[in-house]
């Protein structure tokens, strides 16, 4: 999960962004002018900036201009309201990664986002778009389920929990763990969600590919 900053003074456009990207799985932080958002950005508080240009006090540009100066390299997404050539070149020059012109549609904004952190990641982390253990395989890009060859259809909550415990191979995870992973991190612990869909994926991918640890928790089994 990434933490994104969302540098905006228009109330309406963070809260819409906010919204979104917290839907999509990330967290933020959201700064209403120039200087708080570049303390925060500085402070290695956040993994992307979304920045808009029009903002009291410090303006973007000086945001940026005052964040690369200092060396950092987080990757910096710009607002802009000015449909403009000249804007653009400027931003791109002055280390901006990208930008978005105002107005514009979530999800042209969330592609950015997501292809920053993919390059950010840089190409080690591009790899493993897969994860395999025994014959279950599972594809995060298509969100596929593979077991023994076949198919398998699963929710997108159970490929979630089924990624989580995949990712672990061999080690016990507590309920407690899986709920703070898979659903929300306020979720009652003492409920029993973890279990049912536990059940719901041993049907689909097979019993005895998900053991039971009494009084501990979940394990996914390695051979
Ligand atoms: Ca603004």
């Amino acid at each position: 999960m990434s933490t994104i900053l969302i540098v905006e003074d228009e109330e309406r456009i963070a809260s819409f962004v906010e919204k979104g990207l917290r839907s999509a799985g990330h967290q933020t932080v959201v700064a209403r002018d120039g200087a708080t958002g570049l303390a925060i950005a500085e402070a290695g508080a956040c993994d992307l900036v979304v920045l808009d240009i029009g903002l009291p006090g410090m303006d973007g540009w000086e945001v940026l201009e005052r964040l690369r100066g200092s060396g950092s390299t987080l990757p910096v997404i710009m607002l802009t309201a000015r449909d403009s050539v000249h804007d653009t070149v400027t931003g791109l020059e002055s280390g901006a990664n990208d930008y978005v012109t105002k107005p514009f549609q979530f999800a042209e904004l969330l592609a950015r986002i997501r292809l920053r952190l993919r390059e950010e990641q840089g190409p080690s982390a591009q790899a493993p778009h897969r994860i395999e253990v025994t014959d279950v395989v599972l594809d995060l890009r298509t969100r596929r389920v593979e077991v023994a060859g076949a198919e398998v259809s699963l929710t997108a909550r159970e490929f979630t929990l089924l990624q989580v415990l995949m990712e672990h191979p061999g080690q016990v995870l507590s309920r407690e763990q899986l709920l703070g992973q898979v659903w929300d991190t306020d979720f009652d612990p003492r409920s029993n969600v973890v279990d049912v869909f536990v059940r719901t994926l041993r049907r689909k991918i097979g019993a005895d590919r998900i053991e039971t640890v009494r009084g501990m928790g979940y394990r996914f089994v390695r051979e």
